[in-house]
């Protein structure tokens, strides 16, 4: 079966959520609960709590990503934080593209290409988020959308890069609103991307790609959508904050 190719990863995304005392807690709730996985554990902090959690989590499994990092190495940007920065204090990984960047803060699948060169140009892994609004999808333009975003975020990567390059599909109409892709329209979508990806490099290297699906994936639903043939794991928002639901996705994991 084609999913023995590929990491199985279970990522967090908790937003602009958690003080650092927040952090504490939740990062000490989580070290017992999820050390025994079989999956990538990973949580996505925001950029204040990255230190906290790569201190914590230094003797475990659990990888910290950044949520966003800039194109440039330094410079004029007042606000932003380079991928050198990340890498400086240890983070592993950083999530790039997701919809709330792209909805309300200007970012572009174009964008989302200069930073991921950036993240792999200085060392760091990462997730690279893609899905269709509500409109998109009633017009019946999902896999248009999600082909664009696709190509154009992995255009000029090497497909020897692809190994550090995780796809998370987070249909933006699922994303903290509870309603959630069934299992079968996301495998369709994930099986879609991979298509794509094969289509830009091989078969070979869309094959060993991760694939996530994310969007108000829980405790009750995780077990149905991870057992799809497509999906890879997941990128959890909402759920990631409580770490007796967010160990559960770990485990629903096989
Ligand atoms: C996300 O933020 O990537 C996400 C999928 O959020 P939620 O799980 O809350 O829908």
């Amino acid at each position: 079966m084609n999913k023995n190719l590929r990491k199985t990863v279970i990522a967090g995304n908790w937003k602009m959520n958690n003080t650092r005392i927040e952090t504490k807690k939740l990062i000490s709730e989580l070290i017992p609960l999820v050390k025994d996985a079989s999956c990538e554990v990973i949580i996505g902090v925001p950029f204040t709590n990255l230190e906290t959690a790569i201190e914590m989590t230094k003797d475990t499994n659990i990888k910290v990503a950044a949520q966003n990092c800039h194109w440039a190495s330094s410079g004029a940007f007042t606000g932003e934080i380079s991928a050198a920065m990340l890498k400086e204090l240890g983070v592993e990984y950083v999530i790039l593209g997701h919809s709330e960047r792209r909805q309300y803060f200007g970012e572009t699948s174009l964008t989302v290409n200069q930073r991921l060169r950036a993240a792999l140009d200085n060392n760091l892994k990462v997730i690279m988020c893609v899905g269709e609004s509500l409109s998109d999808r009633e017009s019946g333009i999902t896999q248009n959308v999600v082909a664009i975003q696709t190509k154009i975020g992995l255009s000029n990567i090497t497909k020897q890069e692809m190994k550090d390059i995780i796809i998370a599909y987070e249909p933006v109409w699922a994303i903290g609103t509870g309603k959630t892709a069934t299992s079968d329209q996301a495998n369709e979508v994930n099986k879609y991307i991979r298509e794509v990806i094969a289509s830009i490099f091989d078969k070979e290297t869309a094959d060993k790609t991760t694939i996530q699906y994310g969007g108000s994936m829980n405790a009750k639903n995780a077990d149905e959508l991870l057992s799809k043939e497509d999906i890879d794991g997941g990128l959890i928002g909402g759920a990631s904050l409580k770490s007796e639901d967010f160990s559960k996705i770990v485990f629903a994991t096989k």
